[in-house]
C-alpha cells in the first residue's frame, strides 16, 4: 500500500490505516471549538509520567510545552536511561519545543508539568523565556516520593564558598578574555 491509486480526495489516508475506514482522529466540532483547559495538558502530562514509569523510561515525571493551543515539545525524565543527570521532563520538553520551532527562546508558550520544577528546570523555563508554567505535583510531594530538591533550594542562598560542593573562584581578570570578545565580535546571536 505505498502507492494507493489516486482517487483525488481524502479519502485515501484513511484507507491506509487498513481497518479502520473511518478516521478516528477526526476532531468533533466539540472539540475544534473548546480550547483545552491547563487541567487537561495537566492530564496528559501525567498520563505520560505514569506510562514513563511502567516502560522503564525513567523517573515519575513529564512535562508539555503548549503555543496557541498546540503541543509543540513533550518530554519525561529519561535520566537514567540516557545516562542524562539532565534530562529532567521539564528539559527534555523544552529541547524538543525549541528544535521544533527551530528557535533558542519560547516566548509565548507555557509549560506544562507534572511536578513543581526543580532549581535546574526552572532556570531553563526562565533561560527558555516561557511565558507560564502550570505544575500539579508539589515539591513536597517529589520529597515524598524521594526525589528531594530541597537541598539544592538551600544551596541558592548560601555564599559560593559555603557551598556542599565546593566553589571557588579565581582568575577572575583573565577570564575577562571572553567577555571581550563576545563585544568584539559584531556576528554574536544575542539571547
Ligand atoms: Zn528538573
Amino acid at each position: 500500500m505505498q502507492n494507493p491509486p489516486n482517487d483525488g480526495t481524502k479519502q485515501s489516508a484513511s484507507r491506509m490505516n487498513g481497518a479502520f475506514p473511518s478516521t478516528p482522529h477526526a476532531p468533533s466540532p466539540e472539540s475544534v471549538s473548546a480550547p483545552p483547559s491547563p487541567d487537561t495538558y495537566l492530564r496528559e502530562a501525567i498520563e505520560m509520567a505514569v506510562q514513563n514509569v511502567t516502560t522503564g523510561q525513567g523517573g515519575p515525571f513529564a512535562a508539555l510545552v503548549v503555543e496557541d493551543d498546540e503541543i509543540i515539545g513533550r518530554g519525561t525524565n529519561v535520566v537514567t536511561t540516557l545516562n542524562d543527570p539532565t534530562a529532567h521532563a521539564e528539559v527534555t520538553a523544552i529541547r524538543r519545543a525549541c528544535d521544533a520551532q527551530n528557535d533558542f527562546e519560547l516566548t509565548g508558550c507555557t509549560l506544562y508539568a507534572t511536578c513543581e520544577p526543580c532549581p535546574m528546570c526552572l532556570g531553563a523555563a526562565y533561560w527558555a523565556r516561557l511565558d507560564r508554567v502550570y505544575y500539579a505535583a508539589t515539591r513536597e510531594d517529589a520529597a515524598a516520593a524521594g526525589f528531594d530538591d530541597d537541598h539544592i533550594y538551600e544551596e541558592l542562598t548560601k555564599p559560593p564558598e559555603d557551598r556542599r560542593i565546593p566553589m571557588t573562584q579565581q582568575l577572575g581578570e583573565e577570564a575577562q578574555r571572553p567577555f571581550e570578545a563576545w563585544r568584539d565580535y559584531e556576528e554574536r546571536v544575542e539571547y
